[in-house]
């Protein structure tokens, strides 16, 4: 039988992005659907790292499954690599990706093209209930348009462009996203690690 592993997320976006980079590694993926009175922890980590590692201890205490969780942000040259951590609230709490976009493209009105490079970084912590069993993280970098382009993907999709593709994230399918994107390289390096790490606690396992 194979292995289960939750997602610990609540963000519909990603669960889908995970779900189709991990599809083929054999485990068995469950969602927060299952649980569906756990409610979403307070992330008041101060980096992506804490944030995550504190998201997949706290599904996994509160299931008992292992769990997968990631932290994400988009981290801006010209904002000292802001808003990073503070990344889905940037606008403020409850503020939609489009109140996000609309604050960034504000802010960098006046930064010229060749100073408006910026990252997307992804952390992604596994845990048991007792214990982070790894971490790992991706980085993809890019620059920020001075309009929104493109209708796929979501949060900071439609500002973020990928000089290298000549699209934005929201202008890439989610196979090209999956193929670049941060969250893929770290799930990329995760599936690795993953298999490794699974072989510690549970010499039986593949
Ligand atoms: P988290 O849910 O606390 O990890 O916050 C992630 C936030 O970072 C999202 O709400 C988006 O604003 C931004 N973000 C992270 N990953 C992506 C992505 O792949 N595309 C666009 N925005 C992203």
């Amino acid at each position: 039988m194979s292995r289960k592993i939750l997602i610990g997320t609540k963000n519909a976006d990603k669960v889908r992005e995970v779900r189709h980079a991990i599809a083929d590694l054999g485990f068995e993926l469950i969602d927060l659907s299952h649980y569906p009175d756990v409610e979403e922890p307070v992330e008041d980590g101060d980096t992506l790292e804490a944030n995550a590692r504190l998201k997949a201890l706290y599904y996994a205490r509160k299931t008992g499954q292992l769990v997968l969780s990631d932290d994400s942000g988009l981290e801006v040259d010209a904002l000292g690599g802001q808003p990073g951590v503070y990344s889905s609230r940037y606008a403020g709490e409850g503020a939609t990706y489009e109140d996000n976009n609309r604050k960034l493209l504000d802010a960098l009105r006046d930064v010229p093209e060749g100073r408006r490079g910026a990252s997307f970084r992804c952390v992604i912590a596994v845990a048991t209930a007792d214990r982070v069993l790894l971490e790992v993280a991706g980085v993809c970098q890019g620059e920020i348009l001075s309009e929104m382009r493109g209708t796929d993907g979501f949060g900071f999709d439609p500002v973020f462009y990928v000089p290298q593709q000549g699209n934005t994230f929201a202008q890439m399918g989610l196979d090209q996203k999956n193929r670049l994107s941060h969250r893929a390289q770290a799930l990329a390096k995760l599936a690795v690690e993953l298999k490794k790490v699974l072989k510690t606690i549970d010499p039986s396992e593949r």
